[in-house]
């Protein structure tokens, strides 16, 4: 099998970790693992820990990757909301691509044990929602300052859990709650 990540390795048989079966490339270093035997060796090994070790900068490209074994263009998955790093997934074989490093970035995340899990789609919209739930929270904090930031969180926190919630809001938002005129 050719290596569709460097386009000039081969992937050979190998076990990622001395653990479950792989293909490596002995050209880039990186992994193609089908899930089948990753979830195999897990359902073996319940009790594994997997050991976190120091983690060297990995490179991460945005390239579309290929599925090594049928040539359709692979999905990008996110593997935490704190990490940047996406693995590469094939829909059609149920195989990933870990770029040389990646595997030992999802031990340092302590995903290793839940590669399976990665790959699902609540896992995926999950990540996507706390990523948002980030990306506004900082635009918030940045507009607003930290103290009015809690001030009004606060305030919006009371108001949603209030009773009487809307009269509420239309005395907070009226110009002048005490006129007549509208
Ligand atoms: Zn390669």
């Amino acid at each position: 099998m050719r290596c569709t990540s460097c386009k000039s390795g081969n992937l050979n048989p190998s076990y990622l970790d001395k653990l479950f079966r792989a293909h490596t490339c002995d050209n880039c270093g990186g992994n193609w693992v089908l899930i089948e035997d990753y979830v195999s060796w897990k359902e073996n090994n319940p009790e594994h820990e997997f050991v976190a070790v120091e983690v060297e900068s990995v490179e991460d490209s945005d390239k579309a990757i290929l599925c090594p074994m049928t040539g359709t263009i692979m999905r990008k998955l996110h593997i935490s909301k704190d990490s940047q790093h996406k693995v590469d997934y094939s829909v059609a074989v149920g195989g990933v691509w870990l770029d040389k490093g990646e595997w030992e970035l999802l031990k340092a995340a302590g995903m290793a044990g839940s590669l399976n899990g990665i790959l699902t789609q609540q896992w995926q919209t999950k990540i996507q929602d706390e990523k948002a739930y980030q990306t506004f929270e900082s635009l918030y904090l940045s507009k607003f300052g930290e103290q009015d930031y809690e001030k009004i969180k606060e305030l919006r926190e009371w108001l949603t859990n209030h009773p009487r919630k809307s009269d509420l809001r239309s005395y907070l938002l009226a110009d002048d709650p005490y006129s007549a005129k509208r």
